[in-house]
């Protein structure tokens, strides 16, 4: 045992050699060992997809994720809906590959829930930590993938312009660089192609959609139980003292778990999440609008101690709608995407909705021409106005096209960007954004990355159709 003496000994001899260390240190990026084709950033289904098609058509893969696992805004956001894999008229099946193989595979498990074909606003509910660990699987049993968790894409490195040779990740052995022949910026928010000074553009923070901090509550049953009229959109109301200043959001069952309830009542605005600052002010204000909702349902419904509203879960990252996309080789239109415009160089086909959520409500608009707005009423309450869009003729599509240019960066030689950062007008990416639908565009950057390096091609050449 060291006495006082013997401890003031050790701290004599410490500090002077920790500050010559220090003094001294420079900040070396050493490379990751192993030798990667294709690196994709972002593991939500849309990074994981691109790996595992990289993987299959023979390409060694690198998947970085600063998460501590797969899944994106399902898992870190709890986010537990995928919208239909068939046309609105749920008679023709739109959507198969991986997409359909995950949810096959989680509704076998007793995982996942599907309702009816056609249903406008839900496909299926999921269980997200059924579907994180059914990815953790499919990572892991895939030959050629090396996964990267609690490891953050910080910096890019171009030998030329346009073409990306190396990406510096920030992980517990400090920085490190990750070399490769092929990249896959699947972050949702461009970061890659940013950090790469490929073209990037947002909209004014007014205009990006809302994020939402998503929960799972206990207490929501037997709310329903004592008080039947029971709603979250009541709660908006001014006279509840939740002060939030919008009026829609939504709730989902938690599968396998009877008696939780996930609840996207938040809603953070004017948040542009591609700046740090934006990004911490939103986790604290969406924590702050779910601790306010949740106090004003237990003070205006009253219950016996124990059965009170309460949180179980909050995510553990906002929910991100919108922030950077990439500046294109093609936006795909509003109009390409409502009139059910058909490419030759499609990747991705979706039926579901056009699904803007503005500052305080929400607007929906379908291929069938019907537009739904929720706006909010003077005295804080809300309506819905029921219209069309477009005039009732025969032949609307029942399906959108998303296509392969949408997703190649402009000036890039070897990045693709699938996901939310596609380049897409506001409206068109109301739907497009959808997990169904960015999970078909990982798909096919995945296999492109692959034919790209096979075949010597640039990323604007090698779509595979
Ligand atoms: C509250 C809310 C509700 C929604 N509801 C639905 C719904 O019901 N159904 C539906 O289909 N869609 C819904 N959406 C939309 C949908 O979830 C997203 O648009 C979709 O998940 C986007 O997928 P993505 O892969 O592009 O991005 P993300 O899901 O955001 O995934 C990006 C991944 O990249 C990682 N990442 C980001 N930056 C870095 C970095 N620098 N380094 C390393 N990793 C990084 C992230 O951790 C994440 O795993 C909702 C969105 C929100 C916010």
């Amino acid at each position: 045992m060291l006495g006082a003496a013997g401890l003031g000994g050790l701290a004599a001899l410490a500090a002077p050699q920790t500050k010559t260390a220090a003094a001294e240190r420079t900040v070396s990026v050493p490379d990751v060992s192993g030798d990667f084709d294709v690196v994709v950033a972002g593991g939500s289904c849309t990074g994981v997809f691109a790996a595992l098609k990289a993987a299959e058509a023979g390409a060694r893969v690198a998947l970085v994720e600063m998460a501590g696992g797969f899944g994106g805004t399902a898992t870190q956001g709890l986010v537990p809906v995928w919208h239909s894999l068939f046309s609105t008229d749920g008679k023709r099946r739109i959507i198969g590959g991986l997409t359909a193989q995950t949810e096959e595979e989680l509704v076998r498990r007793g995982e996942a829930r599907r309702l009816a074909a056609d249903n406008p606003a839900v496909g299926t509910y999921l269980n997200v930590a059924g579907l994180q660990l059914l990815l953790d699987e499919m990572v892991l049993n895939a030959k050629r993938i090396t996964p990267f968790l609690h490891t953050r894409l910080a910096a890019a490195e171009c030998d030329r312009p346009g073409h990306v040779a190396a990406v510096v990740v920030a992980d517990k052995a400090g920085l490190r660089r990750i070399r490769g022949k092929f990249f896959i910026d699947a972050t949702g928010d461009a970061d890659l192609c940013r950090f790469a000074g490929l073209g990037t553009w947002k909209l004014p923070k007014a205009e990006m959609q809302a994020h939402t901090t998503c929960a799972i509550l206990a207490g929501v049953d037997g709310l329903r139980r004592k008080y039947p009229s029971f709603g979250f959109g009541e709660i908006t109301k001014p006279k509840y003292g939740a002060k939030l200043e919008h009026v829609f959001g939504w709730e989902a069952p938690v599968i396998g778990a009877p008696g939780l309830d996930f609840l996207a009542y938040t809603r953070v605005s004017a948040c542009d999440p591609s700046l740090p600052e934006d990004l911490t002010r939103a986790e604290f204000e969406g924590r702050a609008q779910l601790r306010r909702i949740v106090d004003a349902v237990n003070r205006a419904f009253p219950m016996p101690a124990g059965e009170r509203l309460s949180v179980v879960s909050i995510a553990p990252h906002i929910g991100l709608r919108e922030s950077c996309h990439i500046e294109g080789i093609y936006r795909l239109t509003t109009d390409d995407l409502l009139y059910g415009r058909h490419f030759d160089d499609v990747i991705a086909k979706g039926s579901y909705r056009v699904d803007i959520h503005e500052g305080a409500g929400i607007t929906f608009r379908y291929l069938d021409g019907r537009e739904e707005r929720q706006v909010v009423k003077s005295d804080g309450s809300s309506e819905w106005k029921v219209g069309r869009w477009r005039t009732e003729t025969e032949g609307l599509p029942t399906w959108y096209e998303i296509p392969y240019r949408s997703i190649v960066p402009k000036g890039a030689e070897n990045v693709l960007a699938p996901g939310r950062a596609l380049d897409c007008a506001r409206d068109a990416y109301g739907a497009c954004r959808v997990m169904v639908n960015c999970n078909q565009m990982g798909e096919a950057a995945g296999r492109a990355a692959a034919k790209a390096l096979k075949k010597g091609l640039k990323a604007a050449d090698a779509h595979v159709g």
